[in-house]
């Protein structure tokens, strides 16, 4: 399922064979289950539209079209690639770039084509490994990446550091080299010992973590004037073995000692989109990732718009089922769709209250509760799209809608 019916371009695939490093995200605090992501407002409604609009709102009349996002591109009767008029692409790495030891297809050529006219950003919120060693990583598949192009969790927790302590400012780094070495360059003192009376305590991933570095974090943070910032809080991280503990599991050891919680600097939270923009500048950038509930909910809560291409964690049921928060602009089956026309959206209304989304060759209706594949299609993906604009346009509960097995792959 979900691949494309009519015949494209296509071109070859990469696979590479450079280890899994720990420290990406695995899972998350929320889950995406289609069960429990659905929120929203009233339903829609209206005469024959052409347009999308803000997740959870009543549709315009308009004849204009535009992905389904707050944050979505101006408006257009055109289909456009994504990457159109952005001069900043920013993207996550595992889902999006590799996965394993091996890179996603189209992943590499794609992301080189967009560096020819937008400035390309690698975001991660893995800790553990410095910029150069993930930038190195990333040439490995044969991608051009510098260590400046990469955005850490470590370097946007030094930053938000920086807010919150004076320069120069002793602080207890609990991690590792990727951590210490981060906020270092920042302009603080590292110490690994409470005994130090430190002015803030930092926490990322290492893999060399342990009960004593933990009760180090939880002897300073006694003192309730001394602010805790840790990268991430990614419960779990992929390595080659399975699953382990991430940094956010470790946060929480500390969490239930000392009765408090970090700032968090990592997706999908602020500073580390903040960080990138502050890097990078640019005045259109676009947000690539593979999870709704890190990825693109912290690009739209930055105001930034957002692909989610379905090459890693999130499938189709997590798409329909996205709360307003984790809605992408755009939909993609992998980063070629960078490239190509987006195709619009067509809304229509019936004087019975039946809705329906056209999208491309595939069209899906919504009537109360139940929601059905009026008119398959082509292509499996834009039946997907069609579905998820209908189910967000009603603000309905995805749990207590009727939904058609075909949008999301099934029989
Ligand atoms: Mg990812």
């Amino acid at each position: 399922m979900w691949s494309r019916k009519r015949s494209k371009t296509t071109s070859s695939t990469t696979d590479s064979t450079t280890s899994t490093t720990p420290g990406t995200t695995s899972s998350t605090p929320t889950s995406s289950t289609p069960t429990n992501r659905q929120q929203g407002t009233s339903a829609s409604s209206g005469t024959t539209t052409n347009s999308t609009q803000r997740p959870g709102t009543s549709p315009a009349r308009s004849t204009t079209t535009t992905p389904a996002t707050s944050t979505a591109p101006q408006p257009t009767d055109t289909p456009k690639p994504p990457v159109d008029g952005v001069d900043v692409v920013l993207t996550d790495l595992d889902g999006v770039v590799y996965r394993g030891r091996n890179a996603i297809p189209y992943a590499v050529e794609a992301l080189t084509q967009a560096a020819s006219s937008a400035r390309v950003g690698y975001i991660t919120n893995n800790a553990s490994r410095r910029p150069v060693d993930v930038a190195e990583h990333l040439e490995q598949y044969g991608l051009t990446v510098d260590a400046d192009d990469v955005v850490t969790s470590s370097q946007a927790g030094a930053r938000l550091l920086t807010t919150l302590v004076p320069q120069g400012a002793t602080v207890l780094v609990i991690g590792g080299l990727g951590l210490t070495s981060i906020v270092e360059e920042a302009g603080f003192v590292v110490t690994a010992s409470a005994d130090d009376s430190p002015a803030a305590v930092i926490q990322g991933f290492s893999p060399d973590l342990g009960w004593a570095q933990l009760a180090e974090a939880s002897f300073a943070l006694a003192d309730a004037s001394v602010p805790w910032v840790a990268t991430n809080m990614d419960w779990s991280i992929p390595v080659e073995r399975g699953i382990a503990p991430g940094n956010g599991t470790l946060v929480a050891a500390v969490h239930q000692a000392v009765g408090r919680m970090p700032v968090v600097a990592g997706k999908p939270e602020r500073p580390i989109f903040d960080a990138a923009l502050a890097r990078f500048g640019g005045e259109r950038p676009l947000f690539i990732g593979d999870r709704l509930d890190t990825d693109i909910k912290g690009a739209n809560d930055a105001g930034i718009p957002s692909v989610l291409v379905l090459t890693g964690i999130d499938q189709p049921k997590q798409v329909l089922a996205a709360d307003q928060r984790s809605r992408p602009a755009y939909v993609l089956r992998d980063l070629r769709g960078l490239h190509e026309p987006y195709p619009v959206t067509i809304r229509s209304e019936d004087a019975d209250g039946t809705r329906r989304v056209t999208v491309g060759e595939s069209t899906v209706s919504m009537r109360g509760h139940v929601v059905r594949a009026e008119r398959v299609g082509d292509d499996d993906l834009d039946l997907l799209r069609a579905g998820a604009t209908a189910i967000w346009d009603s603000g309905l509960a995805i749990y207590g809608l009727d939904v058609d097995p075909k949008l999301y792959g099934g029989e």
